[in-house]
Protein backbone atom coordinates (compact mmCIF):
# COMPACT_ATOMS: atom_id res chain seq x y z
CA UNK A 1 0.00 0.00 0.00
CA UNK A 2 1.39 3.79 -0.73
CA UNK A 3 0.34 6.97 0.64
CA UNK A 4 -0.60 8.88 -2.31
CA UNK A 5 -1.77 12.24 -0.99
CA UNK A 6 -1.33 14.00 -4.56
CA UNK A 7 -1.09 17.66 -4.01
CA UNK A 8 -4.61 18.99 -3.92
CA UNK A 9 -4.14 21.38 -6.54
CA UNK A 10 -2.30 22.51 -9.40
CA UNK A 11 -2.43 26.01 -10.15
CA UNK A 12 -1.48 26.77 -13.51
CA UNK A 13 -0.97 30.26 -15.83
CA UNK A 14 0.66 31.25 -18.93
CA UNK A 15 1.82 28.14 -20.37
CA UNK A 16 1.65 29.30 -23.99
CA UNK A 17 0.07 26.46 -26.38
CA UNK A 18 -0.71 23.57 -23.80
CA UNK A 19 -3.92 23.12 -22.13
CA UNK A 20 -3.89 23.95 -18.62
CA UNK A 21 -5.45 20.48 -18.24
CA UNK A 22 -2.66 18.89 -19.71
CA UNK A 23 0.34 20.54 -18.09
CA UNK A 24 -1.66 19.35 -14.80
CA UNK A 25 -1.83 15.75 -16.36
CA UNK A 26 1.56 15.61 -16.82
CA UNK A 27 2.81 17.32 -13.35
CA UNK A 28 0.26 14.66 -11.32
CA UNK A 29 1.74 11.49 -13.67
CA UNK A 30 4.71 12.44 -12.77
CA UNK A 31 4.24 12.83 -8.73
CA UNK A 32 2.16 9.30 -8.98
CA UNK A 33 5.44 7.87 -11.25
CA UNK A 34 8.32 9.47 -8.88
CA UNK A 35 6.48 8.14 -5.55
CA UNK A 36 6.43 5.00 -7.01
CA UNK A 37 9.62 4.13 -8.08
CA UNK A 38 11.52 6.42 -5.43
CA UNK A 39 9.20 6.08 -2.71
CA UNK A 40 8.57 9.49 -1.92
CA UNK A 41 6.23 10.81 1.08
CA UNK A 42 4.51 14.03 0.06
CA UNK A 43 2.27 14.21 2.83
CA UNK A 44 2.46 17.49 3.29
CA UNK A 45 2.63 18.80 -0.19
CA UNK A 46 -0.50 20.30 -1.14
CA UNK A 47 0.04 22.67 -4.29
CA UNK A 48 2.15 22.87 -7.38
CA UNK A 49 2.02 26.44 -8.87
CA UNK A 50 2.93 27.28 -12.23
CA UNK A 51 3.76 30.62 -13.21
CA UNK A 52 5.67 33.37 -15.49
CA UNK A 53 6.82 34.99 -12.28
CA UNK A 54 8.97 32.64 -10.05
CA UNK A 55 10.46 35.47 -8.56
CA UNK A 56 6.73 36.89 -7.86
CA UNK A 57 5.20 34.32 -6.81
CA UNK A 58 7.83 33.12 -4.25
CA UNK A 59 7.39 36.73 -2.75
CA UNK A 60 3.76 36.31 -2.46
CA UNK A 61 4.14 32.82 -0.10
CA UNK A 62 7.12 34.38 1.93
CA UNK A 63 4.55 37.52 2.29
CA UNK A 64 1.97 34.98 3.33
CA UNK A 65 3.99 33.32 5.57
CA UNK A 66 5.44 36.64 7.13
CA UNK A 67 9.17 36.13 5.78
CA UNK A 68 11.65 38.24 4.34
CA UNK A 69 11.19 38.85 0.76
CA UNK A 70 13.43 37.19 -0.96
CA UNK A 71 12.57 36.24 -4.42
CA UNK A 72 14.56 33.40 -5.78
CA UNK A 73 18.36 33.34 -6.48
CA UNK A 74 19.97 33.02 -9.89
CA UNK A 75 22.49 29.85 -9.77
CA UNK A 76 24.63 30.82 -12.18
CA UNK A 77 24.97 26.78 -13.20
CA UNK A 78 21.39 26.93 -14.21
CA UNK A 79 20.46 23.98 -12.04
CA UNK A 80 18.02 25.26 -9.82
CA UNK A 81 14.64 26.46 -12.09
CA UNK A 82 11.66 25.54 -9.71
CA UNK A 83 11.38 26.44 -6.24
CA UNK A 84 9.71 24.50 -3.00
CA UNK A 85 8.81 26.15 0.74
CA UNK A 86 8.04 23.70 3.50
CA UNK A 87 6.39 25.17 7.19
CA UNK A 88 4.39 23.74 10.19
CA UNK A 89 5.52 22.71 12.89
CA UNK A 90 4.33 19.26 13.30
CA UNK A 91 3.48 16.19 11.32
CA UNK A 92 0.09 17.47 11.13
CA UNK A 93 1.01 21.04 10.07
CA UNK A 94 3.57 20.16 8.10
CA UNK A 95 3.20 21.92 4.51
CA UNK A 96 4.84 22.40 1.26
CA UNK A 97 4.07 23.75 -2.03
CA UNK A 98 6.35 23.65 -5.41
CA UNK A 99 6.48 26.91 -7.78
CA UNK A 100 7.73 26.19 -10.93
CA UNK A 101 8.39 28.37 -13.81
CA UNK A 102 5.81 27.90 -16.77
CA UNK A 103 8.62 26.69 -19.51
CA UNK A 104 9.34 23.91 -17.23
CA UNK A 105 6.02 22.40 -16.79
CA UNK A 106 5.24 22.85 -20.78
CA UNK A 107 8.99 21.03 -20.88
CA UNK A 108 7.38 18.37 -18.47
CA UNK A 109 4.57 18.04 -20.19
CA UNK A 110 6.60 16.91 -23.50
CA UNK A 111 8.59 14.42 -21.48
CA UNK A 112 12.17 16.07 -21.60
CA UNK A 113 14.49 14.81 -18.67
CA UNK A 114 15.91 17.95 -17.38
CA UNK A 115 12.37 19.58 -16.35
CA UNK A 116 11.60 16.21 -15.03
CA UNK A 117 14.28 15.90 -13.26
CA UNK A 118 13.80 19.81 -12.05
CA UNK A 119 10.48 19.13 -10.49
CA UNK A 120 11.77 15.91 -8.89
CA UNK A 121 14.49 17.72 -7.47
CA UNK A 122 11.57 19.94 -5.57
CA UNK A 123 9.42 16.78 -4.23
CA UNK A 124 12.64 15.57 -3.36
CA UNK A 125 13.23 18.25 -1.11
CA UNK A 126 9.22 18.58 0.04
CA UNK A 127 10.32 14.25 1.07
CA UNK A 128 14.08 15.61 3.00
CA UNK A 129 12.06 18.31 4.66
CA UNK A 130 9.78 16.14 6.17
CA UNK A 131 11.77 13.11 7.13
CA UNK A 132 13.89 15.15 8.76
CA UNK A 133 11.44 17.07 10.63
CA UNK A 134 10.02 13.70 11.97
CA UNK A 135 13.78 12.69 12.89
CA UNK A 136 14.83 15.68 14.48
CA UNK A 137 11.57 17.57 15.28
CA UNK A 138 9.45 20.24 13.17
CA UNK A 139 11.69 23.50 13.43
CA UNK A 140 10.32 27.30 12.33
CA UNK A 141 10.57 28.19 8.47
CA UNK A 142 14.65 27.93 8.31
CA UNK A 143 15.83 31.24 7.43
CA UNK A 144 19.48 31.91 7.05
CA UNK A 145 21.81 33.11 10.47
CA UNK A 146 22.79 36.22 11.62
CA UNK A 147 26.33 36.75 9.70
CA UNK A 148 27.72 36.81 13.33
CA UNK A 149 26.69 33.80 14.11
CA UNK A 150 29.40 31.48 13.21
CA UNK A 151 28.05 28.26 14.84
CA UNK A 152 24.62 28.88 12.94
CA UNK A 153 26.19 30.21 10.02
CA UNK A 154 28.07 26.90 9.68
CA UNK A 155 25.16 24.25 10.91
CA UNK A 156 22.59 26.02 8.34
CA UNK A 157 25.20 25.71 5.05
CA UNK A 158 25.74 22.58 6.26
CA UNK A 159 22.11 21.18 6.78
CA UNK A 160 20.21 23.72 4.62
CA UNK A 161 22.43 23.93 1.95
CA UNK A 162 24.74 21.41 1.52
CA UNK A 163 22.94 18.51 2.75
CA UNK A 164 19.49 19.68 1.77
CA UNK A 165 20.65 20.08 -2.15
CA UNK A 166 22.33 16.38 -1.58
CA UNK A 167 19.37 15.14 -0.87
CA UNK A 168 17.20 16.41 -3.06
CA UNK A 169 19.58 15.83 -6.08
CA UNK A 170 20.16 12.40 -5.41
CA UNK A 171 16.41 11.37 -6.14
CA UNK A 172 16.61 13.79 -9.31
CA UNK A 173 19.90 12.64 -10.25
CA UNK A 174 18.67 9.26 -12.30
CA UNK A 175 16.14 10.79 -14.47
CA UNK A 176 18.93 13.12 -16.15
CA UNK A 177 20.61 12.24 -19.59
CA UNK A 178 24.14 10.61 -19.21
CA UNK A 179 24.84 13.78 -21.54
CA UNK A 180 23.32 15.97 -19.13
CA UNK A 181 25.16 14.23 -15.85
CA UNK A 182 28.13 14.55 -18.11
CA UNK A 183 27.49 18.68 -18.69
CA UNK A 184 27.34 19.12 -14.92
CA UNK A 185 30.10 17.56 -14.25
CA UNK A 186 32.33 20.01 -16.48
CA UNK A 187 30.20 22.81 -15.06
CA UNK A 188 30.78 22.22 -11.26
CA UNK A 189 34.30 21.89 -11.71
CA UNK A 190 34.71 25.33 -13.64
CA UNK A 191 31.90 27.04 -10.95
CA UNK A 192 33.77 25.91 -7.78
CA UNK A 193 37.42 27.32 -9.61
CA UNK A 194 35.12 30.55 -10.55
CA UNK A 195 33.67 31.06 -7.05
CA UNK A 196 36.91 30.62 -5.54
CA UNK A 197 39.15 32.95 -7.99
CA UNK A 198 36.33 35.41 -7.26
CA UNK A 199 36.72 34.96 -3.61
CA UNK A 200 40.03 35.58 -3.53
CA UNK A 201 39.83 38.70 -5.23
CA UNK A 202 37.96 40.13 -3.37
CA UNK A 203 40.35 39.05 -0.16
CA UNK A 204 42.94 40.54 -2.32
CA UNK A 205 40.99 43.81 -2.44
CA UNK A 206 40.11 43.95 1.20
CA UNK A 207 43.87 43.57 1.85
CA UNK A 208 44.68 46.55 0.10
CA UNK A 209 42.08 48.55 2.16
CA UNK A 210 39.55 48.68 -1.20
CA UNK A 211 36.51 47.21 0.60
CA UNK A 212 35.65 47.15 3.89
CA UNK A 213 35.51 43.76 6.61
CA UNK A 214 31.75 43.98 6.48
CA UNK A 215 30.76 43.54 2.71
CA UNK A 216 33.56 41.19 1.91
CA UNK A 217 32.11 39.21 4.47
CA UNK A 218 28.54 39.50 3.35
CA UNK A 219 29.34 38.86 0.13
CA UNK A 220 31.89 35.67 1.06
CA UNK A 221 29.47 33.98 3.28
CA UNK A 222 26.68 34.19 0.03
CA UNK A 223 29.15 33.10 -2.12
CA UNK A 224 30.53 30.03 -0.30
CA UNK A 225 26.95 29.00 0.50
CA UNK A 226 25.97 28.71 -2.65
CA UNK A 227 29.22 26.96 -3.33
CA UNK A 228 28.55 24.26 -0.66
CA UNK A 229 24.80 24.10 -2.16
CA UNK A 230 26.38 23.41 -5.83
CA UNK A 231 28.78 21.18 -4.18
CA UNK A 232 25.87 18.99 -2.64
CA UNK A 233 23.89 18.62 -5.85
CA UNK A 234 27.69 18.02 -7.40
CA UNK A 235 27.90 14.91 -5.03
CA UNK A 236 24.62 13.48 -5.63
CA UNK A 237 25.77 13.30 -8.97
CA UNK A 238 28.84 10.92 -8.70
CA UNK A 239 27.01 7.77 -8.16
CA UNK A 240 25.65 8.23 -12.08
CA UNK A 241 29.12 8.94 -13.06
CA UNK A 242 30.75 6.33 -15.19
CA UNK A 243 33.75 6.29 -13.17
CA UNK A 244 32.94 7.77 -9.79
CA UNK A 245 36.63 8.22 -8.74
CA UNK A 246 37.72 9.75 -11.88
CA UNK A 247 34.32 12.11 -11.90
CA UNK A 248 35.40 13.07 -8.20
CA UNK A 249 39.05 13.79 -9.24
CA UNK A 250 37.53 15.79 -12.00
CA UNK A 251 35.66 18.63 -9.51
CA UNK A 252 39.04 19.81 -8.84
CA UNK A 253 41.51 18.88 -11.14
CA UNK A 254 45.27 18.89 -9.66
CA UNK A 255 45.95 22.40 -11.98
CA UNK A 256 42.53 23.82 -11.11
CA UNK A 257 42.96 27.63 -9.32
CA UNK A 258 40.88 25.56 -6.21
CA UNK A 259 43.47 22.57 -5.62
CA UNK A 260 43.13 23.82 -2.28
CA UNK A 261 39.67 22.69 -2.19
CA UNK A 262 40.55 19.05 -2.88
CA UNK A 263 40.43 17.74 0.79
CA UNK A 264 37.93 19.74 1.86
CA UNK A 265 35.59 18.04 -1.26
CA UNK A 266 36.75 14.76 -0.38
CA UNK A 267 35.21 15.02 2.78
CA UNK A 268 32.14 16.36 1.82
CA UNK A 269 31.54 14.09 -0.18
CA UNK A 270 32.43 11.43 2.29
CA UNK A 271 30.39 12.53 5.26
CA UNK A 272 27.15 13.22 2.68
CA UNK A 273 27.29 9.23 1.50
CA UNK A 274 27.75 8.26 4.98
CA UNK A 275 24.55 10.41 6.09
CA UNK A 276 22.87 8.99 3.17
CA UNK A 277 23.70 5.22 3.70
CA UNK A 278 21.54 5.76 6.95
CA UNK A 279 17.58 6.03 7.26
CA UNK A 280 16.89 8.84 8.88
CA UNK A 281 15.79 7.56 11.90
CA UNK A 282 19.38 6.12 12.41
CA UNK A 283 21.03 9.43 12.38
CA UNK A 284 21.83 10.03 15.85
CA UNK A 285 21.43 13.56 18.12
CA UNK A 286 23.85 16.09 15.85
CA UNK A 287 23.93 14.49 11.96
CA UNK A 288 25.19 17.75 10.62
CA UNK A 289 27.92 18.54 12.98
CA UNK A 290 30.94 16.78 10.93
CA UNK A 291 29.40 18.37 8.12
CA UNK A 292 29.39 21.30 9.80
CA UNK A 293 33.53 20.81 10.37
CA UNK A 294 33.84 20.46 6.34
CA UNK A 295 31.95 23.72 5.71
CA UNK A 296 34.68 25.57 8.62
CA UNK A 297 37.50 23.74 6.07
CA UNK A 298 35.67 25.34 2.81
CA UNK A 299 35.85 28.56 4.70
CA UNK A 300 39.70 28.03 5.61
CA UNK A 301 40.25 27.07 1.65
CA UNK A 302 39.30 30.07 0.61
CA UNK A 303 41.18 32.35 3.13
CA UNK A 304 38.56 33.31 6.22
CA UNK A 305 39.95 31.98 9.55
CA UNK A 306 37.02 32.48 12.15
CA UNK A 307 37.30 32.64 15.60
CA UNK A 308 34.09 32.81 17.51
CA UNK A 309 34.06 33.63 21.36
CA UNK A 310 30.24 32.73 21.95
CA UNK A 311 29.46 36.66 21.37
CA UNK A 312 31.74 38.03 18.96
CA UNK A 313 33.27 37.09 15.46
CA UNK A 314 37.26 37.72 14.43
CA UNK A 315 38.04 36.49 11.15
CA UNK A 316 41.37 36.49 10.20
CA UNK A 317 41.50 37.09 6.29
CA UNK A 318 44.54 35.88 3.93
ZN1 LIG B 1 17.21 22.43 -4.37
Amino acid sequence: MRTRPAPASCSISGTGEHSPEAIAQALVGLIDRVQTESHLNLQPLRLIQVTANLGEAANFWNRALGLPETGVSQQPEGVVAGKHMSWGTSKESARSIIILPDYVAAAIALDAPAATATLIHELGHVHDDFARGLTRGFRPYQTPPHLNDWPGLCSYIAEEMTWSEYAAESIAAGYYTPEELASFERNDGSHLAGVHTRLRQSICKFLQGQVDFASLWSGSVTNLSDLFANLGRAAAHLPFAENQGEARGRLVSPDSEAVCWRSVVERLVGELRTLREKDYSEWGPAPFGRLAEVVVLGFEAAGFFPAYNGNNLHVKVR
